[in-house]
């Protein structure tokens, strides 16, 4: 777990959002609309009455926008996390600017709503990513516990992982892409179930 950087890097970053606004715990999703794992997900976050927050790819919006309606239709967060799951750490002011405007612009046409969050792809920034998405009208967000579902491991033990690590006030970053399609609605639901039996509240994401 990449967690332990995170307390140690967020004083560089003051304008980036780390952690829930109280001691609720917020579920993030990246690299969606998925046309498997996001309606998996989304059925389970119906089941539980919990809102997440998704961090969209431009790209993966235009090609899926029924999902990307459901997504806002069923009350969750839309964010961005760029038009393409490339990189924007370390790239000039108006490349960034511009890609995150498109990205924006991809999720408003596919019904999204425009968002207002952002996340980068890779999690990965350098302290001019938050000024440059704040220069297209978005605020960063981040995560405080990586749950590595990406790597595969069976759902119970990335649960268990994830709930070993998470307090009040975190934020989880999951995945709604190819590599989690599998099982991503499983691993939500049993990451819920564990969290309230911890006492967890699963509040609804807000900027
Ligand atoms: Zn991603």
């Amino acid at each position: 777990m990449a967690d332990w950087y995170i307390p140690l890097v967020t004083p560089f970053f003051p304008s980036v959002r780390w952690r829930s606004a109280g001691s609720d715990v917020w579920l993030s999703f990246d690299d969606g609309p998925h046309p498997v794992a996001t309606p998996a997900v989304l059925e389970v976050l119906k089941q539980e009455r919990v809102h997440a927050v998704f961090f969209l790819l431009g790209s993966q919006a235009v090609r899926h926008p029924e999902i990307v309606r459901r997504i806002r239709d069923e009350g969750h967060v839309i964010g961005s996390h760029s038009d393409e799951h490339r990189a924007v750490w370390f790239r000039p002011r108006a490349e960034v600017v511009n890609r995150l405007r498109v990205a924006s612009e991809s999720i408003e046409r596919s019904g999204g709503g425009r968002p207002s969050l952002f996340r980068p792809p890779y999690g990965r920034l350098d302290p001019s990513t938050p000024v440059h998405a704040r220069a297209a009208g978005l605020t960063t967000m981040m995560f405080t516990v990586n749950s590595w579902d990406f790597a595969g491991g069976p759902v119970a033990s990335t649960a268990e992982r994830v709930m070993q690590r998470t307090k009040p006030g975190d934020i989880i970053l999951l995945h709604d892409n190819d590599r989690t399609s599998a099982f991503a609605g499983d691993l939500v639901c049993e990451i819920v179930r564990r969290g309230r039996q911890a006492g967890l509240i699963f509040g609804r994401p807000i900027a």
